[in-house]
């Protein structure tokens, strides 16, 4: 990226109420067969021009062509039953029931790269394209094959690098791993994490990121930060090994976290995607309010690598307030780097 301080958004955004529910995270399609694929498509049409209108500078599909960010990559693989669950616990945080893991999982066909291609015909803009992560994946399923966190991870770690190449191929300029369970699972993410997710972006010439939540902001969720204390350090685990890591982008959920900025010192060098917008409540920041948090993290993050962001997704939201957030998240942005040009 050439322009200074580039925004983007970390995730999702809302689907139109034609084609699933709104207001409501993972809600079915409301079309199926060829009307499903046109209606995700025109959707992607819609999210697209609604971060060009905000002057968003690195674009997404807004995840108009999934359900679910982790589900609908997985419902594509061989070797999960999906007819088979089990009920397991997500991130130590909330029970809910999962497909079943019953054999080797392979990956027959790209998953998102039409999809991919679609995108990038539509705009000229830098696109960003998230995939799930090999350990949020791990986490979500109940696995009767392998019978091991790790070797399913290395398995789903070789997929997505096939996926990956072939977004790659498609003109995707950045690929982003969703890997919350970073903020869960300390050790595995130092014991093997991190290098699972190097397995999954390995031989990639476009960029690389992995985004780092506290989760969307679903009850579940917000239940767990109150318990999280004063301070939320969990950055503190894993960043010494992402610093050393080969990812190049880190995303990250800073506005209204308690998540100290200066942790942000321990991956310098890397650039990162700040969270300047909270996408747990629907009152919409003020620009100046976005710019406040943008400046606080100019004190650890080179001027040259901050990447003004969202701290997650902004699916379960109106679309009206996603719409507002966006405008405000550009609008901060360039608060700051009129300051930092002048
Ligand atoms: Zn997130």
């Amino acid at each position: 990226m050439n322009k200074l301080l580039p925004t983007s958004t970390a995730g999702s955004l809302p689907k139109p109420s034609w084609l699933a529910e709104p207001e409501k995270l993972w809600s079915p399609w409301k079309l199926d067969g060829a009307e499903l694929a046109e209606g995700r498509q025109d959707a992607l049409r819609l999210s697209l021009a609604e971060q060009q209108q905000a002057g968003i500078d690195i674009v997404s599909d807004g995840e108009q062509t999934r359900q679910h960010f982790v589900t609908t990559f997985i419902e594509h693989l061989n070797g999960v039953d999906f007819e088979k669950r089990e009920t397991v616990r997500i991130r130590d945080r909330y029970d809910a029931s999962v497909p079943t893991v019953v054999g080797a999982v392979t990956r027959e066909k790209p998953v998102f790269v039409d999809d991919a291609r679609f995108l990038r015909a539509q705009t000229d803009q830098p696109i960003k394209w998230a995939l799930p992560g090999p350990m949020t994946m791990i986490d979500t399923l109940y696995d009767a094959h392998y019978r091991s966190r790790e070797k399913l991870a290395w398995e789903f770690a070789a997929i997505l690098n096939e996926e990956a190449r072939e977004l790659q191929a498609a003109g995707v300029d950045i690929i982003q791993f969703d890997e919350p369970a970073f903020n869960v699972f300390f050790d595995e993410a130092n014991d093997w994490g991190v290098a699972a997710l190097e397995r999954a972006i390995e031989g990639l010439t476009c960029e690389t990121a992995v985004h780092i939540c506290y989760g969307y902001g679903i009850k579940a969720n917000t239940d767990w930060k109150q318990t999280l204390g004063a301070e939320w350090r969990q950055y503190e685990k894993t960043f010494p090994k992402l610093q050393a890591s080969g990812i190049d982008i880190v995303s990250l959920e800073c506005q209204n976290s308690h998540v100290p900025m200066d942790l942000i010192e321990l991956i310098r060098g890397k650039k990162v995607m700040v969270g300047a917008i909270d996408v747990a409540t629907t009152a919409i920041e003020t620009p100046q309010e976005v710019a406040d948090t943008l400046r606080k993290s100019l004190q650890f993050v080179d001027a040259d690598k901050l990447y003004p962001s969202t701290n997650c997704g902004m699916a379960p939201l109106p679309r009206g307030v996603a719409r507002g957030k966006l405008a405000a998240l550009a609008a901060g942005a360039e608060i700051v780097r009129s300051e930092l040009s002048a």
